[in-house]
């Protein structure tokens, strides 16, 4: 299929399978046979840690490279995980689980009850940004299942740190997510970004209507520093996330 999302690259790095409960009809060979229709060159399987921990880790992980040696498209199949950032920054796995992945997604899904919002969420994610252990921030404005506002001060010094320590955020259509103020920080401070679907419904990976829409919208469409994933594979090899 023609990719019609062109200037955007042809992968989807966060995606859910048959192992995340919140899945609704995606699964592993599902999101590969969806990639490769859609024209992708690469798909990662991204489940939640929490789920994937009650089937077992190496499961999981065999299944995934069962069917992406059985795959003779050239599609590039990665292993993944969606990883909870911990309340001191930390990820809620070991750090000798997350090496044997092709790619790590960080995301802070909820915050404590009754400290100021602002002020532990800025202290959660600076922390784990400069942790070592993030290849890819999700939805960095979506928390405790909503949209939320950060202060345009707080947003540079996300995008700050981000670029200093080579995170990659993610446009994530699932959620409609980061904010447009958020975005047009990452592209004007020289942040590398990486669109996805954040799937758990086959017929979303790798569609990117909204992404490319409200790049449109911005006008930052042909500005932005897009991942590839031979830069990702690259930096892994090397230990630099
Ligand atoms: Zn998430
Ligand atoms: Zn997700």
């Amino acid at each position: 299929m023609k990719w019609p999302y062109t200037p955007l690259p042809k992968t989807d790095i966060h995606t859910h399978s048959e192992f995340s409960k919140c899945s609704v009809n995606t699964t592993v060979c599902g999101n590969i046979t969806m990639a490769v229709l859609k024209g992708l060159e690469a798909i990662a399987i991204t489940d939640h840690t929490q789920h994937v921990l009650k089937v077992g880790f190496e499961k999981y992980i065999e299944k995934i490279l069962r069917l992406r040696e059985s795959n003779s498209t050239g599609l590039k199949v990665l292993t993944g995980l969606e990883v909870d950032i911990k309340l001191d920054g930390e990820p809620d796995v070991s750090r000798r689980m997350l090496r044997k992945l092709d790619v790590v997604i960080g995301a802070l899904h909820n915050l404590p009850y009754g400290k100021s919002f602002v002020e532990s969420y800025r202290n959660v994610i600076l922390k784990a940004l400069r942790s070592n252990w993030i290849d890819v921030l999700a939805h960095p404005t979506y928390v405790d299942e909503q949209n939320i506002n950060l202060p345009i001060e707080l947003i540079y010094e996300i995008c700050e740190e981000a670029r200093e320590n080579s995170v990659v955020v993610e446009l994530n259509s699932n959620h409609k997510c980061p904010s447009d103020e958020f975005i047009k920080i990452c592209v004007d401070t020289g942040v590398t970004l990486t669109p996805v679907s954040d799937s758990h419904i086959l017929g979303n990976i790798g569609a990117y209507d909204w992404q490319l829409q409200t790049l449109k919208r911005l006008n930052v469409l042909n500005d932005v520093k897009w991942l590839t994933v031979d830069l990702l594979l690259k930096k892994r090899r090397k230990g630099d996330f």
